[in-house]
């Protein structure tokens, strides 16, 4: 797993890459600001650890410009910069977590840990298949590029055989990932939202097997 370090002290930087090595992360060290940004659009970090005061492009800025680009990467603010309009104007630039300096490192080390969890249950919110994407917390869906606007009751559908793509999923199992929706589901519910589904992202999605019921084929 890829961090990226921007620390422009060059002993907390090095000593930090060092600490993070040992604890199993491939660490990358900017030390200036735009630095960080350029090492921030070429590799894809699965965490970034930002000191605030960089030179040539301050951390806060460069933090917004990683956002900017709606880059994901969980970030944790590392800064002597204690204040809490500080706090607060770093995480509404859109840091994940804010560390102050001096730091007890396996504390950092835990935060790191969590930020990285975050971060990769929020990529499995995002399914796709077959030129279909769909988005679990955001509850959209989409076809290549174009949004697919979809009923509530054909989202837990697609959802539940996103999940679950490549295996069977019988219409019992459908009609208990509805249940919510509706007091009663009526007998042919799963029928009209595949049809609905199949009708707005491609006749080939759903692929229907007698006694088994439905499924997404794994793409080969
Ligand atoms: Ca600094």
């Amino acid at each position: 797993m890829r961090l990226l370090i921007a620390e422009d002290d060059p002993m907390l930087g090095t000593g930090l890459r060092r600490a993070l090595q040992r604890a199993g992360y491939t660490v990358d060290l900017a030390v200036t600001g735009d630095d960080a940004m350029a090492a921030a659009r070429a590799q894809s970090y699965a965490l970034i650890l930002l000191d605030l005061g960089l030179p040539n492009v301050g951390g806060i800025e460069a933090l917004k410009a990683i956002r900017g680009r709606r880059d994901p990467t969980p970030v944790i603010i590392v800064t002597a910069r204690d204040r809490p309009e500080q706090k607060v104007e770093g995480l509404d630039a859109g840091a994940d977590d804010y560390v102050v300096k001096p730091f007890d490192l396996d504390e950092l080390l835990a935060r790191i840990r969590a930020q990285i969890r975050r971060g990769e249950k929020r990529t499995s919110d995002a399914l796709s298949a077959h030129g279909v994407s769909i988005d679990l917390a955001a509850r959209t869906v989409a076809l290549g590029d174009r949004a697919v606007s979809v009923t509530a009751k054909e989202f837990k559908v697609l959802a539940a055989l996103m999940r679950r793509m490549g295996q069977f999923v019988s219409k019992e199992e459908l009609e208990d990932a509805l249940y919510d929706d509706t007091a009663e589901v009526e007998s042919n519910t799963i029928e009209v939202a595949v049809y609905g589904l199949r009708r707005k992202l491609g006749a080939g999605l759903i692929v229907t097997a007698r006694g088994l019921g439905y499924t997404i084929p794994k793409q080969a």
